[in-house]
């Protein structure tokens, strides 16, 4: 088969596989891969990454020491909207109301993966979800599945911003996707709305100020007061900076079990601060939202109700 016609049915497979986008770059890729790595570089001199380390990890800039002779990635963005994307007193961020998303889109990436394998002989292929240090958004954008906001996330003009991002990357050669160009135009509405100022300029946002990075990834006691005054129900995530994104008014909703919100989310409140560190971990067992630690569940929950 040529290589058009199983890039094509490469695409297909992903899309039956229940992936909303799918895109094909082609390694070492344009040069805004190195526009973005040269933004990415900013971002971590300004310690805009806060105590996130792993950020500076040399890998992210070069996608080829992920896999020897790495010649295409493939992006896929999988849709986490669910029918009741909650509006209750203690939120929590959309991607983790359903099943862990690393473990859904891994087995999804594994069967194209295998299916990949059979099509192309000594086809080697990699799969990176975003604990692995690849400079994702940038190469979501050159696969063309989508641009990057000035909120920073990736958005797909059919599917909005309502994505969680998987890729593979293979040593054989694919037909490319034309690059993704930004839609953002004049709009500056997550800008404005943050309630922290966490997007300093377009594209660039400070962790430090950021909501999303201090319920989820700080590992403190407690928090920065100009934070702490501004959670306004948040207890894992914040949405506000893509809530108000008009590319995501129609987004289409994920009717997949696997995206439904999980039954602990229904029954989080107040009362949840007593729930033991066991009763945390067993309820948090198949979700992304696992990586709070119950003392930091309590610290957060403890932060809202105190505001
Ligand atoms: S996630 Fe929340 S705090 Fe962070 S940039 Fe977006 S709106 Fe601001
Ligand atoms: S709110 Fe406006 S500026 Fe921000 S990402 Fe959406 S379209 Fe772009």
């Amino acid at each position: 088969m040529n290589k058009k016609d199983l890039s094509q049915e490469l695409k297909e497979k992903a899309l039956k596989e229940g992936f909303a986008v799918v895109g094909i770059a082609s390694i070492p890729g344009s040069s805004r891969i190195k526009l973005r790595t040269k933004a990415l570089e900013r971002w971590l001199e300004n310690n805009y990454h806060s105590e996130m380390k792993w950020m500076e990890s040399n890998k992210r800039k070069r996608i080829e020491l992920m896999l020897n002779d790495a010649k295409s990635v493939i992006t896929v963005g999988y849709n986490y909207l669910n029918e009741n994307s909650q509006n209750k007193f203690l939120k929590i961020a959309k991607f983790g109301h359903g099943e862990d998303y690393h473990k859904v889109i891994k087995q999804k990436l594994s069967n194209i993966g295998n299916w990949l394998e059979k099509k192309l002989p000594n086809c080697k292929w990699k799969i990176c979800i975003d604990s692995s240090p690849l400079l994702e958004k940038a190469w979501a954008e050159e696969s063309g599945i989508g641009w990057i906001g000035k909120h920073s996330n990736v958005i797909n003009r059919n599917h909005g911003s309502w994505l969680s991002l998987g890729f593979i990357i293979v040593n054989k050669e694919l037909t490319p996707d034309e690059p993704a160009k930004s839609l953002c135009g004049k709009c500056e509405k997550c800008i404005e709305e943050c309630p922290t100022k966490a997007i300093t300029e377009p594209f660039v946002v400070n962790s430090n100020l950021c909501i999303a990075y201090h319920t989820i990834e700080n590992r403190n006691t407690t928090f920065p007061s100009h934070i702490k005054q501004k959670l306004n129900g948040w207890v894992a995530g914040c949405d506000i900076c893509q809530d108000v994104c008009p590319w995501n008014n129609y987004a289409p909703i994920n009717k997949d079990t696997e995206a439904k919100t999980q039954e602990w989310i229904k029954d989080l409140d107040a009362n949840s601060i007593s729930w033991t560190d066991e009763e945390w971990t067993e309820k948090l067992k198949e979700s992304t939202l696992k990586r709070i630690k119950p003392w930091m569940w309590r610290r957060n929950i403890k932060a809202v109700i105190k505001t």
